[in-house]
């Protein structure tokens, strides 16, 4: 049997308090669905598990210019909102393939992006919408672009007395239409060979701007920042599109490699497929919502 304690504070100032009391001893729990799954694996546990469950008023999903996802936002919560399905669909798209309705009624989008697993479903979409979260630790909060945040495969920048209290997307996605593709062998219960998120706004049909995000194609999740400049001004015609799935599949943009999942040359040919078919759906959904 493997020994831990358990606390459910009901304030953050309470899980601060218990942070520090702890320190490297503790670790935090949300849904528990990546925590108890590594528990079991290693037969290792925290000496403390401080649960964030007791924090109610951080599940939310809000608009007020911005979009607002509190930090214990189930993926189920997502997956049901509209505003999200008709305005962030990408992120709508992310959180929706998560598991099984089983486990997105308890995982939470805070708990995919810290885990950092590089196949974090909901990371790329985060990526492509421009994200930014913000952390909350006993000396005050800060926010960190979610392209600064993955540091390596399950690593981050969020320091050990710190909470992931809410994710930010600026009002200006709103603009953007966006997809995400999740190529994976079943339908339900897998983690992604690769994902493929994309967010793109238009002018007329030139491509003003455009965000691509991979996930399983690096460490982390990224950005193929070589593939977007090549979009950017030209029109939305398939020989572009083409193109720009043929950057973001090479080595100038992610660093693929052979897996128990996947090999290299697989995933580097479901991105340069899907790549285009992505910003296709991106740019249909812009004429769908504005
Ligand atoms: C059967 C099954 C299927 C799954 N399928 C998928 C899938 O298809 N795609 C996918 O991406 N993932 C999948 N997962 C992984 C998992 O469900 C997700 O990563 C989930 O979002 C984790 O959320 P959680 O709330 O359960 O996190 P937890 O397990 O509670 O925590 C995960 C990590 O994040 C930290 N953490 C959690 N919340 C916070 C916070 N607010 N602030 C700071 N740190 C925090 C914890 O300390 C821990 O290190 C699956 C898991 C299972 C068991």
């Amino acid at each position: 049997m493997i020994d831990y304690d358990y606390k459910r504070p009901d304030s953050l100032e309470e899980v601060f308090r218990l942070l520090q009391e702890y320190g490297p001893r503790a670790g935090l729990i949300a849904g528990g669905t990546d925590v108890m799954v590594k528990i079991r694996n290693t037969k290792k546990a925290p000496e403390v598990l401080i649960s964030l469950r007791g924090l109610t008023d951080l599940a939310y999903i809000r608009k007020n210019g911005h979009y607002h996802i509190g930090g214990l936002t189930t993926h189920r919560m997502l997956e049901q909102s509209e505003l999200l399905q008709n305005e962030l669909p990408a992120l709508y798209e992310g959180a929706s393939r998560i598991g099984s309705v089983q486990v997105r009624n308890v995982a939470t989008l805070a708990g995919n992006i810290c885990n950092a697993a590089p196949s974090a479903d909901t990371a790329g979409p985060l990526l492509a919408l421009d994200a930014r979260v913000t952390l909350q630790g006993p000396d005050g909060e800060r926010r960190v672009p979610i392209t600064e945040f993955f540091t390596g495969a399950y690593r981050t920048v969020r320091k050990q007395t710190e909470v992931l209290t809410e994710i930010n997307i600026p009002a200006h996605m709103e603009q953007f239409g966006s997809a995400y593709w999740k190529q994976s062998r079943r339908k339900a219960m897998n983690l992604p060979i690769v994902g493929i998120a994309v967010s793109l706004r238009l002018d007329n049909d030139t491509i003003s701007d455009s965000r691509i995000a991979l996930t399983v194609a690096a460490p982390t999740p990224i950005r193929a920042y070589k593939a977007e400049e090549f979009l950017a001004g030209k029109p939305m015609e398939d020989a572009v599109l083409a193109e720009a799935g043929r950057i973001a599949a090479s080595p100038e943009c992610c660093t693929l490699r052979d897996s128990l999942r996947g090999e290299a040359w697989y995933r580097a040919r479901i991105i340069e497929v899907y790549v285009p078919r992505m910003a296709r759906l991106a740019a249909e959904r812009i004429k769908k919502t504005h």
